[in-house]
Parts: structure tokens; sequence; C-alpha cells
């Protein structure tokens, strides 16, 4: 069991790591016995083109069971709301017709969006969901990116001042023709919230909930502190830092997550909007507090600042806490932030 818990807490720094998964699913044959006792309990599956994973203790491996696969359906219920690779999802028909007129949508959506848009203001537009006209230029896959007169245009579409939200009526607009939004810096995090909730509901208090680098831990891990590792951002499998952490959420933003390399220069997936290029001088940016929507839009948020406006901004927020390796390897705590075990102090 205590293997096992390694692996896991390994694979939230790791994100997409397929060991876990196969570690996870054999644990889950293991405890098909017809005895039924109090466990840990877990699996990770691809989802929202990330691995989405849920660990817990259960005193009824039957409700476990029942509980974890209800968080899993809760995500792809999620993804078929806020996907924009999904033609037929809220989001894309708003990114269609929104520029046209007003489009009602349902409140889960609209809620979201708002408060993507309270963060653009706090981050002075460091966040903003609009980054996607120029986003959706880049297939890390197939090392697509736009050209420098297409980031010229399509830049001109990154303004969160541009979308228009009508509380009355719940429709959302967009004052100008190109506007699109995504939700990829932040509806992890949501996820995370509502899978946490489920487990809550079915009165589970020890669990770990994580959406590629978005994770929310439910409780401790009977007794002792959650260790979540900040991976090296260069080496895979290899942990930077651990976090002793109980009932917190934690997102960590990388540019090792989706990328490609082309001369030498590293295009990832964190867009800087004010260039509409992705974001320089950090390699990964972690952020840790109440609540996972707010934990990863500011991962993100601080990714793009960069570590002094960052953590500035993360000094203002007494709740949030950050951890941030720059791009010459070096780690930089937030105020507030003792060192973490195994750093060396306190
Ligand atoms: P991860 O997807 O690895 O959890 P993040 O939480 O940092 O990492 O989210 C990165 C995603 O956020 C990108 O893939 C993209 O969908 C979206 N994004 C990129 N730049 C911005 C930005 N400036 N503001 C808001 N969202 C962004
Ligand atoms: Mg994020």
């Amino acid at each position: 069991m205590k293997s096992l818990s390694g692996s896991l807490l390994k694979g939230i720094g790791t994100k997409h790591n397929s060991r876990l998964g196969l570690t996870l699913a054999t644990l889950a044959l293991l405890l098909q016995t017809p005895v039924a006792v109090a466990e840990w309990l877990g699996d990770a599956r691809p989802l929202m083109g990330t691995e989405v994973s849920v660990y817990l203790w259960s005193d009824d491996p039957e409700l476990g069971k029942q509980a974890l696969e209800e968080v899993f359906s809760e995500a792809a219920r999620i993804d078929r709301l806020m996907s924009t690779y999904k033609d037929e999802s809220e989001i894309s028909q708003i990114n269609r017709l929104a520029a046209e007129k007003p489009v009602v949508c349902g409140d889960e959506l609209f809620q979201l969006v708002r408060r993507s848009l309270d963060i653009s203001v706090l981050t002075l537009g460091a966040f903003d969901i609009t980054y996607d006209s120029v986003g959706q230029h880049y297939d890390f896959r197939s090392r697509q990116r736009p050209d420098t007169d297409t980031v010229a245009s399509e830049r001109e579409n990154i303004d969160y001042r541009l979308v228009e939200l009508d509380q009355a009526t719940r429709s959302i607009s967009f004052l100008k023709e190109g506007v699109r939004i995504n939700l990829g810096g932040i509806a992890k995090g949501y996820v995370v919230e509502r899978g946490i909730d489920i487990l809550r509901r079915h009165g589970l208090k020890h669990a770990i909930v994580t959406a590629g680098g978005d994770s929310r831990l439910l409780g401790d891990r009977r007794g002792r502190p959650w260790m979540v590792g900040i991976r090296d951002p260069r080496i895979d499998d290899k942990v930077a830092i651990s976090v002793p952490l109980a009932d917190e959420a934690i997102s960590t933003s990388g540019d090792y997550e989706r990328y490609f390399e082309e001369d030498g220069v590293r295009y990832h997936h964190i867009i800087k909007p004010a260039t509409g290029t992705p974001a320089s001088g950090i390699h990964s940016a972690t952020v840790f507090g109440p609540d996972a929507v707010i934990t990863d839009a500011l991962s993100t948020s601080v990714f793009v600042m960069g570590v002094e406006q960052g953590l500035t901004l993360i000094a203002t927020l007494p709740d949030y806490e950050s951890i941030v390796i720059d791009a010459e390897g070096r780690v930089y705590y937030s105020d507030g932030l003792g060192k973490p075990a195994g750093d060396g102090a306190e």
C-alpha cells in the first residue's frame, strides 16, 4: 500500500503517468475480493485531453467504487459541456454565434465564464480565456503554430473585455468578430472541485482527485499529510519539491505539458495575452489554497505574469501560496510560505 501511495503522488507531479493508471487498475482488481474491508481505492483514466485520477479511502469498498465512478462520469459530463474540441458542446456554440447575437447558456458555464473574467481583472489580463483566438492555431501534436501575421491579427481578438455577460438573460455575447473563449486554464480545477464534492456527499473523508496538473485533497492521508510532488520541469518522473498538504487544492502550470521545439525555441500552451506568444521566463508555477478553480486559474496566471509580478499578486491573497521554478531552475516561494520539507529548510 505504501508503494502505491508513492507512485500516486509521483503521478500527481508528473500528470500524464500511464504507469500510474496501470498500478491503480491492478489495485482495483486485487480489491475485488469477496470480503468487504476498509481500503484505499483508485483509478486513473484519460479524459479532457489529460489524465483524471481518483484515490480514496472507503470503509465500504462498494460505496467507494460507486463514488469513484460518479467522479469520472462528472468529469466526462463537464468535458462535453466545456470542450472546444467538441462541436456540439455549449462553449463551441458560443464561439460560433456570440459575435452575432447574445447566446443563452446554462448556469454552470455562465458562472465559470464569469469567474474567469473576474480573474482576468485580478491578474490585470494575464489570465484571459480569449487567448484562444491565437491558441486555436496551435496543434502541438503536429507541431503547428500560427505565423507572425496570424499572431498579429488574432492578438486583436484577445481581450476579456470583449466578452459581455448578461446575468438577467444568462447570455454571453462577444463585442467583436473573431473573439473565441476556451476554459482550458480553469475547467480542470472545476472538475476537481466537483469531484471532491461528490466524494464528500458520499461521506468520504480521505481522498485525492486530480485532473492534469490540478488536484484537490479531501482530508489527510489518515493521520498524515499528503505529500504532493512538484515535478522537475525538465526531468520526467523526477520530483523537485514535495509539499505536505491536507484539505487543500494545488495546481501546477508547466511549459512541459504540451509543447514542441523548433530552432531551439519551445512553443508551449500557455499564451501571454499581451504578445499572443507562449509566455517565457518560467518553467513551472504552482499555486495552492482552498479552491481548485482558483488555484488552476492562478497557476496559469503566475506563469504568464512571471516571478516578480506573479508572487506580488499571490502576496495579496492571504489564502493562496505559490512556488515558482524559473527558466534557470531557481525556486521561489511566496511570502508566508515556510520552505517545505525536503528542500533543506524548516
Ligand atoms: P494544464 O493544462 O497543464 O493544467 P494550465 O492550468 O496552466 O495547465 O492551463 C493551460 C491551458 O490554459 C492551456 O492549455 C490553454 O487551454 C489555457 N490558456 C493558455 N494561456 C492562457 C491564458 N493566458 N489565460 C487563460 N487560459 C490560458
Ligand atoms: Mg491552470
